[in-house]
């Protein structure tokens, strides 16, 4: 008899409209032979609804039902969800997807689910705690200064004076989608910009603003053993790889394989495989990096849950070391069953 595949999708982040593209491109593309696939939509709110459920390739014009398109609106409690021996797989980002919670709620419900667990999620969706972490191990990344809302603002502003230069970044440690972040070029600005910061997160990381290639290497695996993709470049056209430019306008190419040296590429592999075991890695992650002209490597952060459409820089990097997106879906639940095992 087949596996029951579920998906989960929407979400309370910035990104839910992320998570609804790629979930439908999962939904394509799962192998109906062996899964059928059952969808819930959990709405910005936080309601989870019933929505569709698959047991063939449904039409390539068929869509995931989201808020515009529920006829009558049947909130179910989030346990209903629960089958015995089911796989769930969260396409959601950011936060309540890819910061630990969502995991946590299925580990009670002793569901299998692709991705993250409780600790590579939450790790590395704060961007305080991820960096102190790649410090730990020796990951190298851009100079920064820690920043909480309850401290001294004219000495933080003092440190990062003495610590860095401008122009900075202004990120809160625990948002996604560059929600809150800001490009700051003078001391003036960099008050402003931390307050606008705490309205996030009342930990904030300023660091240290480079003008780098940005590329990227995914990684999949549990454990002991963890593989990396060669890397691909976000190549932009735009200065700052924001929310519009990232997801509403589209301007983001991809040079897959990137066009760099392979002692760099295998430097680069090395790092997020450390990064990634460092964190306690499952699943998956797309680590980030940038890469200056004098070629000095930075990781600027791991994505537990990336873009995970049909055409995102994550599938992409492993349709290009031979594993193709349906494939890569039937690795990750099985990487997911026998990381349940374990815990079971
Ligand atoms: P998010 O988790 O929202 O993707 P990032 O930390 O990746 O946040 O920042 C978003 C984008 O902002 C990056 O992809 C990059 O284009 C730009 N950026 C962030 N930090 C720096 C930095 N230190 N130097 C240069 N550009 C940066
Ligand atoms: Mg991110
Ligand atoms: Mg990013």
């Amino acid at each position: 008899s087949k596996e029951t595949l579920i998906l989960l999708y929407g979400g309370r982040s910035a990104e839910r409209e992320v998570s609804v593209l790629s979930a439908e491109s999962v939904m394509r593309a799962v192998n109906y032979e062996r899964f059928v696939v059952k969808t819930y939509f959990i709405t910005q709110a936080g309601d989870f609804v019933k929505t569709q459920e698959f047991t063939e390739t449904p039409a390539a014009d068929e869509k995931l039902m989201t808020n515009d398109s529920l006829k009558d609106e049947a909130v179910i409690s989030p346990a209903a969800i629960y089958e015995k021996g089911a796989i769930v797989f969260p396409v959601l980002h950011g936060p309540m997807g890819e910061d630990g919670s969502i995991q946590g709620f299925l580990e009670i419900l002793r569901l299998a689910y692709v991705g993250p667990n409780i600790l590579s999620a939450a790790s590395t969706m704060d961007k305080l705690l991820a960096k102190h972490v790649f410090e730990a191990v020796g990951v190298p990344q851009v100079p920064y200064v820690a920043a909480f809302a309850d401290e001294n603002q004219a000495m933080i502003c003092e440190e990062v004076v003495k610590k860095l230069q401008f122009p900075v970044f202004v990120k809160p440690a625990n948002m996604g989608s560059s929600v809150g972040i800001s490009k700051v070029d003078d001391l003036v600005s960099l008050q402003p910009a931390l307050m606008e910061a705490y309205k996030y997160d009342n930990r904030v990381v300023i660091e240290q603003g480079v003008e780098a290639r940005e590329i990227e290497c995914a990684v999949l695996g549990n454990g002991g053993e963890v593989s990396a993709t060669q890397p691909g470049e976000v190549v932009k056209d735009v200065a700052f790889y924001d929310y519009n430019s990232k997801y509403i306008d589209n301007k983001i190419q991809m040079d897959i394989p990137a066009k760099i040296s392979a002692e760099l590429s295998e430097k680069m592999q090395a790092y997020a495989v450390k990064a990634y075991k460092a964190v306690n890695g499952t699943g998956l992650s797309r680590c980030d990096f940038f890469v200056t002209k004098e070629e000095n490597i930075y990781l600027n952060e791991i994505n537990a849950i990336p873009g995970f459409t049909q055409w995102s820089m994550y599938p992409l990097l492993w349709e290009n070391m031979g594993l193709t997106y349906s494939e890569l879906i039937e690795k990750l639940v099985d990487l997911a069953k026998s990381a349940f095992e374990i815990r079971e």
